[in-house]
């Protein structure tokens, strides 16, 4: 069981921020994924039925990826990507900015992104995440690791807040469902505890359209996504049985020849890990100034540590990601050579 109650004063003083401040920035990872966008989103339309005169809006680090266009994302939606002035502005002026998703500052990526949430000395910064290890340095925290998503915990706040019944829109409700949809890969991790359920239930019956995101994720892929899944199992996978590990890669050629942007590649991490004895699994893409890491595991063995200690990443206990500089095949043998000893570890600890 999961019992999540919130300190009384935390939310008193969640709500007076909210109504006191009047630029509200709402702020999602990287490369956002399901989870980011989905609070972000739920977030703004939340906040703009309660607040109609205030000026909320979300700044993203990066476009939306194709495989996530038809989230109902509302027009107020600023990537920085595209628009780098207007998004340094709007982070400027902000009063009141929401760091969600991510527990880190640097995990928004960009220096002058990051510098500008830094420069910014008259907003308040709260954050509403569900990664280990925050950042100490916000005005308030909400952190709640043992969530599935921060969608999840973000209409836990809203109930919190007695915001559920009038404020959360079946759009807004689509927006979350959405992010613990994908968070939890459609209820397969990171959700095995009943309230889950319960909050799905919540938010079925608030109107979300969980067959449209049924719809979206399971039958619109491109073909050459279906293709390169081919192409990885059959060419590009690489089975270690003795370290239970897989590792796959995809060099930024391979990328070019078949005309794939990042986001086609999402979710190849995972096929390995439905070979029996195969517990973990890695997802090297060499991007265009960077080598790119994803980490999946099965059971206990936290690949969120290892992309930490190798790779300076992080991420949950069974999917984490990390950076690197240099080639695949150095990145592949640190992620090697990082699990070898983890398992050692593991090993000694249990014989003893
Ligand atoms: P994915 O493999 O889908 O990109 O990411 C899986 C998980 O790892 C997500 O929870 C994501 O936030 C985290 N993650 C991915 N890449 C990084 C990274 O470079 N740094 C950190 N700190 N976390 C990451
Ligand atoms: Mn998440």
């Amino acid at each position: 069981m999961l019992n999540i109650v919130f300190e009384a004063d935390k939310i008193r003083q969640l709500k007076r921020l909210l109504e006191e401040r009047e630029r509200i920035v709402l702020l999602p990872h990287t490369s956002p994924d399901g989870d980011a966008l989905g609070s972000v989103g739920a977030w703004a339309e939340v906040l703009k039925a309660i607040y109609p005169k205030k000026e909320i809006c979300i700044v993203s680090p990066d476009d939306v990826e194709d495989y996530l266009v038809w989230l109902p994302l509302s027009e107020d939606f600023v990537s920085f990507y595209q628009k780098k002035d207007e998004a340094l502005k709007l982070i400027k002026e902000a009063d009141l900015i929401l760091h969600l998703d991510h527990n880190q500052v640097k995990r928004i990526r960009y220096a002058e992104l990051i510098d500008a949430v830094y420069q910014n000395t008259k907003a308040k910064r709260i954050l509403i995440d569900h990664h280990e290890f925050p950042d100490k340095d916000f005005d308030l925290v909400f952190s709640y690791p043992e969530l599935s998503s921060t969608c999840e915990l973000s209409f836990i706040l809203f109930k919190a807040l007695a915001w559920d019944d009038e404020f959360v829109s079946p759009k807004a409700s689509t927006l979350l469902l959405s992010g613990i949809v994908t968070d939890t890969g459609r209820f397969m991790y990171a959700c095995f505890y009943p309230q889950i359920f319960q909050h799905l239930s919540e938010l079925l019956a608030l109107g979300a359209d969980y067959p449209m995101i049924v719809d979206r994720l399971s039958y619109h892929n491109k073909e050459k996504q279906l293709r390169l899944q081919g192409y990885m199992l059959n060419e590009k996978m690489e089975l270690y049985p003795e370290l239970g590990t897989a590792i796959l890669t995809l060099s930024q050629a391979e990328m070019q020849e078949r005309g794939l942007s990042k986001g086609d590649t999402e979710g190849l991490v995972n096929l390995p890990l439905t070979i029996e004895g195969i517990n973990s699994s890695c997802f090297i893409r060499e991007d265009k100034s960077q080598i790119k890491l994803s980490l999946r595991s099965i059971g206990e063995f936290p690949v969120n540590q290892l992309a930490m200690r190798a790779f300076g990443g992080g991420g949950h206990v069974n999917a984490a990601g990390g950076e690197f500089q240099g080639s695949i095949d150095e990145a592949k043998n640190i992620y090697l050579y990082e699990l070898k000893a983890l398992l050692e570890q593991k090993n000694k600890i249990e014989v003893e």
